[in-house]
Parts: structure tokens; C-alpha cells; sequence
């Protein structure tokens, strides 16, 4: 697969997995759960929201923890619940779901993407 260089390697991997997701129409996917769409959108309401420093009473989806390369903990307020993407190999997937291109997935994917590039900057 992708080579585990440390640096822009990583980011790269993402980009391929979202690529590919994009690319490939893929019937078994379960959609009642949103869509990896939703969830970029989702998380760019977010991080706009922390760089306003606003009031979170309208996101859809916050961020609880952050385990580099491991775990990510989202609050869904649809849900009004905790939400566990565990990261494996670089490739998120999401406990409440049990899926890998849920809208879940989606924020984990750019909470990742963002700790890239802070990194390097
Ligand atoms: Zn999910």
C-alpha cells in the first residue's frame, strides 16, 4: 500500500482515501447514517465556530479528543452522544456506525488533515 513516511506522507494517504472513495460508486454503502460530505461540512462549521470563538449551540458535530493516528472523539448533537472513530492505519472508522464513510468518518478525516498541516507549518 502507501509508504508510512513521516511528513507529507501522511496527508497524502488521506487525500488517496478520499479520492478513492469519491471515484468508486459503491452500492453497499449505508447512507442513513450521512455521508463523508457531511461530515467535512460539518467540521468546517466547527473549526470556523473556534476560530470565531463563538458559542457552539449550533454545530452539529464538536470535537472531543484527539489521538493522533488513533482515535477520534466526536460529540454528535444529533445523536446527543459521544461518537468514537478508531484510526486504523491511517484509515478512520467509526464504533457508532460501523462504517468508514460516515459522516463521522468525514470530520475524523479533517481533524487528521488539520493536525498535518499545523505540523509542518
Ligand atoms: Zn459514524
Amino acid at each position: 500500500m502507501f509508504g508510512r513516511r513521516k511528513g507529507a506522507g501522511g496527508s497524502y494517504q488521506v487525500l488517496a482515501f478520499l479520492a478513492r472513495k469519491e471515484s468508486g460508486p459503491d452500492g453497499m454503502t449505508d447512507k442513513s447514517n450521512g455521508s463523508l460530505d457531511e461530515g467535512i461540512v460539518a467540521f468546517g462549521v466547527w473549526l470556523n465556530a473556534q476560530e470565531k470563538d463563538a458559542q457552539d449551540d449550533n454545530l452539529p458535530m464538536i470535537l472531543s479528543r484527539f489521538i493522533k493516528d488513533k482515535l477520534v472523539m466526536i460529540y454528535d448533537r444529533i445523536l446527543g452522544k459521544s461518537v468514537k472513530v478508531n484510526i486504523v492505519d491511517g484509515i478512520p472508522s467509526c464504533e457508532e456506525c460501523n462504517s468508514t464513510d460516515c459522516s463521522h468518518v468525514g470530520f475524523a478525516i479533517c481533524v487528521e488533515q488539520m493536525n498535518k498541516r499545523s505540523r509542518i507549518e
